[in-house]
């Protein structure tokens, strides 16, 4: 079976996720814990976690495709000390708010060094992670693979293995893989010996298992273009085509697909049902 979704909208509630995400042709989903673009974050009532966790039942959504995603602040590589600290508490105050809910994944970009230099931010980001899952329970916490961007760290997946070997609770840290973020960074998931070596080098660093999520974006520029353009799918440089070939791998089958394509519920619709399309019209077949 595919595990499919997409980044839902929180704004009409917790508890109505689940139903969306059925609504659109889903069984997965990702949601911010928060208003994103904010460092306030209240943790949900009982009475929300109750309503969201009996809806995760009623629509069936198994708890393994469920994920939140932090907050647009956060910058744990950041070389401003406030800033720094004001990252840790919030992702602190989200991984409550998953506890709360029931959701085992918060999926964060490791951060940007802003100039100060991969050591240094690398450093920094380890430093945050042990602050965070120390004086915390349970969660997750998945490094998400970046764009070549504004000194973000993790457009290569040694930097992320260079934070998973400083964290000291390793069994609370895992991967995401981005697809408009790889194909930003050369890796070209269109053609079989990509994606072979993606795989190879995620198994090799990690462990396969440690692939928890992968963000299903076309990407709107060329391959190795550093862009961070998400396109939706079949429409941009990786294509109908490349992802065909992406997805007649088992391992890739395996781990849910979250899109972050333009648009909202109604285009994550058309989406879920292009991938579809993309499965049938190659003849691939999902386990
Ligand atoms: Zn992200
Ligand atoms: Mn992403
Ligand atoms: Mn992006």
């Amino acid at each position: 079976m595919v595990k499919i979704g997409a980044h839902m909208p929180i704004s009409k509630g917790f508890d109505r996720v689940p139903a969306d995400t059925v609504g659109i042709g889903g069984n997965a989903f990702q949601i911010f814990p928060h208003n994103a673009r904010s460092w306030k974050a209240g943790l949900p009532s009982e009475e929300v976690a109750r309503k969201f966790k009996r809806e995760m039942a009623k629509q069936k959504i198994d708890w393994e495709n469920a994920f939140c995603h932090c907050g647009y602040l956060v910058n744990l590589a950041s070389p401003k000390e406030d800033i720094w600290e004001s990252s840790v508490e919030l992702l602190k105050v989200e991984i409550e708010i998953c506890r709360k809910l029931g959701i085992k994944y918060l999926n964060i970009h490791p951060g940007s060094h802003l100039g100060s230099g991969e050591d240094e931010g690398i450093e920094r980001i380890a430093r945050g992670l042990n602050k965070v899952l120390n004086e915390t329970d349970e969660v997750v916490i998945l490094l998400e693979n970046v764009s070549q961007k504004g000194g973000n760290i993790g457009y290569r997946l040694d930097q992320l293995k260079r934070i998973v070997d400083l964290v000291d609770q390793k069994e609370r840290v895992a991967i995401t893989y981005d697809t408009c973020h790889g194909f930003d960074s050369g890796y070209d998931i269109t053609k079989r010996e990509g994606v072979t070596r993606l795989l190879e080098e995620i198994d090799r660093l990690f462990g396969l298992e440690k692939l928890k999520m992968i963000h299903l974006n076309d990407s709107k520029y060329p391959l190795g273009a550093a862009k961070d353009r998400h396109e939706r799918i079949g429409e941009g440089f990786i294509g109908r085509q490349g992802f065909a070939v992406f997805f007649s791998f088992k391992e890739i089958q395996r781990v849910p697909w979250i899109l972050e394509t333009p648009g909202g519920n109604e285009e994550h619709k058309e989406d879920i049902e292009r991938v579809f399309e993309i499965l049938r019209e190659f003849g691939i077949e999902v386990e």
